[in-house]
């Protein structure tokens, strides 16, 4: 391994094991359900937390460093039972630099009945620029969790999906943008759902939707000065 592969795992082994604290810190998981990956770029690589370790024993040196059949490469540790899942979404969709799976409580709600999450906010149409959709069934262990999420957001401005009666997987560029996906995906869907148990949500027009998630994706926030500013 080069001097440069290993200063790159171990930045993304710290990386990842942090992530997992907002997890645990939005109340996104319960006991060692739940993960975080991160795609080691420019390797068929990838880190993701280890099977069946507590949150707060989770630490950069037993994250588990897979290949993207889900072998593992580095590592003392089983990795997450997930990682199937993981391995198949960063071999379908090059773009995806992160990946966060947990069964978040409203969201999965959405989920156990199968019904996607119709866009009545801004702040959805913001992050994930409509609906949040349902993927299929699938059984945990071979390439169908990762076939139907890659097939429900190929195409789809959401970073997010409801796999039917699972839970949430969400994707990023990195494992920062997938876990904030994670954190606002549950944050709609509990609003979503005092909407619906107070009643009728409100529409919104297409086209507002489309303005507004243009803005918050090109605009909002702070932005790196250009180099022809300096
Ligand atoms: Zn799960």
């Amino acid at each position: 391994m080069s001097a440069e592969l290993g200063q790159q795992l171990r930045g993304l082994r710290e990386s990842v094991a942090r992530l997992h604290g907002e997890l645990t810190r939005y109340g996104l998981v319960a006991w060692t359900s739940g993960n975080v990956s991160a795609r080691v770029p420019g390797q068929d690589l990838m880190v993701i937390k280890p099977s069946g370790i507590d949150y707060d024993d989770l630490a950069p040196e037993n994250m588990v460093v897979c290949d993207l059949d889900g072998l593992v490469v580095e590592g003392d540790f089983a990795p997450s039972s997930d990682t199937a899942a993981h391995a198949y979404v960063y071999r379908a969709m090059p773009e995806v630099g992160g990946v966060v799976h947990t069964h978040s409580g409203y969201a999965t709600a959405w989920a156990a009945r199968g019904e996607s999450i119709p866009c009545h906010l801004t702040a959805q149409a913001d992050e994930f620029g409509g609906e949040i959709p349902i993927g299929p069934f699938a059984l945990i262990g071979g390439d169908d969790i990762g076939k139907g999420i890659v097939a429900t957001l190929a195409g789809h401005r959401s970073p997010a999906v409801l796999m039917r009666n699972h839970g949430v997987f969400t994707i990023g560029r990195d494992a920062r943008a997938a876990v904030k996906a994670a954190v606002m995906c549950e944050d709609i869907a509990r609003t979503a759902h005092l909407t619906r148990a107070l009643g009728e949500p409100l529409p919104m027009a297409p086209a507002d939707i489309d303005a507004l998630y243009e803005r918050y994706q090109n605009v909002y926030g702070q932005r790196s000065p250009s180099p022809a500013s300096h």
